[in-house]
């Protein structure tokens, strides 16, 4: 069987899919797994295409001090128990920087070029590469492919990718970026399928999971994002801010006399719906929650998503259609009402009945926009993009032994 590994690498975990290659290049999803708690409580769970458990196993902490050695964990236990060789594998790669507007296959060249990138995204972008630096030493036939965050933007116009500082800094790669790349091309290419009129106009999707973001598209491509140079920026998030004035910032420095790696850690762990509710970072342990601390927060992710949509729809000049997708977005009914309920100005109605049963289409007939929930799906398009990688080159070897 022909096999493609999607891995997604962060700092104290390793997601990883199987996917088999099928007739006309189609893919099956096979496996599903997960290696947390590397360098403390290391932990390989994984399971198969119907939900079944495949593997639950802790290891010792020395056995995975690092994101490489849970990768190589989950490899051998892919190699010698179930017999599969993946014949590439895809990476989801947070940044690919301003000249990355597509997947690309890696090679050390690529890799020392991503390296570059590290300071843009400091806590994603070292333990995505650190795994494909570990299998281009260890399995050097084996081909992979960096799939970026940010790559599905680079279609902005000057003004969506610019902020208003010197120009210097620009050319040094101080852009708005954008991320969420991979599920909003999911999006874009699901649409024409589920409403092929409105997939040709103007389409605002928010992707609401513990990272949150909206992207306005236009006849399929990324005309704006609400995030910009990092993934802080826009909405409020599990434990990041989103919008924040600079200035706040500077009294944290000058006047709290927080340090750069104090301020990073601040505004990537303890802020959001952490921060402002003091008691969860999970929408589940607030929504319903009676402490009005838990309902401001709350409040305040469902307005600044009200007021990010008016912004999109400022930059799309209208809006045909809007889509929830990712963890809140596919899940919370509640949330998903209190938004369109903000959105009401722009003529939405929801339906009810359908919201609650999570159906495809949520807003009533006579809504002047629809309003979809679509799964995304972003670990399907990083094996498609490696498959279409690959299909452009001579066919490996799908034996690729490890190098000692
Ligand atoms: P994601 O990052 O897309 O995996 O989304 C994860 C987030 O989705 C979690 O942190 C939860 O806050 C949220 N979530 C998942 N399921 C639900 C649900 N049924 N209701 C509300 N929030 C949910």
């Amino acid at each position: 069987m022909d096999t493609i590994l999607v891995v997604n690498a962060g700092s104290s975990s390793v997601k990883f899919q199987i996917f088999s290659v099928e007739g006309e290049g189609r893919l099956q999803r096979q496996i599903k797994g997960q290696v947390d708690g590397i360098g403390s409580r290391p932990r390989l769970r994984a399971s198969g295409a119907n939900g079944d458990s495949l593997a639950d196993r802790a290891y010792p902490i020395e056995s995975m001090p690092d994101v490489p050695a849970a990768l190589a964990t989950a490899g051998d236990w892919l190699r010698n128990e179930l017999r599969i060789n993946p014949m590439a594998v895809g990476h989801r790669v947070v940044h690919g920087g301003p000249d990355h507007d597509r997947p690309v296959l890696i090679d050390h060249g690529v890799v020392s070029r991503l390296e570059r990138f590290i300071a843009l995204a400091p806590l994603h972008q070292p333990h995505n590469l650190a795994p494909i630096r570990s299998l281009l030493t260890n399995f050097p036939a084996l081909p992979q492919v960096a799939c970026f965050d940010t790559a599905f933007h680079r279609t902005h116009d000057a003004v969506a990718d610019h902020y208003a500082i010197p120009h210097q800094l620009y050319t040094e790669g101080v852009r708005r970026y954008g991320f969420h790349g991979l599920s909003y091309e999911y999006i874009a290419k699901a649409l024409p399928q589920i409403a092929p009129d409105i997939a040709k106009g103007r389409v605002i999707v928010a992707h609401l999971g513990s990272g949150a973001s909206m992207c306005a598209l236009k006849q399929g491509r990324s005309a704006e994002s609400t995030m910009g140079f990092t993934a802080l920026d826009g909405l409020s998030m599990g434990t990041r801010p989103g919008q924040i004035d600079p200035g706040v910032v500077l009294y944290l420095i000058s006047e709290k006399g927080m340090s750069a790696p104090n301020v990073q850690d601040f505004l990537y762990r303890d802020c959001g719906l952490k921060g402002l509710s003091g008691i969860s970072n999970d929408m589940r342990e607030l929504e319903g929650n009676a402490d009005p601390r838990a309902k401001l927060a709350v409040d305040y992710f469902v307005y600044r998503i009200g007021l990010n949509a008016g912004m999109l729809a400022a930059a799309l000049q209208g809006v045909d259609a809007f889509v929830f997708t990712a963890g809140i977005g596919e899940n919370s009914a509640r949330i998903r009402a209190s938004i369109v309920n903000q959105l009401g100005w722009l003529g939405v109605v929801l339906d009810p009945a359908e919201n609650s049963r999570h159906a495809r289409l949520i807003s009533r007939a006579d809504s002047r926009i629809p309003v979809y929930v679509v799964p995304t799906d972003e670990e399907l398009m990083i094996a498609q993009h490696t498959l279409s990688l690959l299909l452009n080159r001579p066919m490996p070897n799908p034996r690729h032994e490890r190098v000692s």
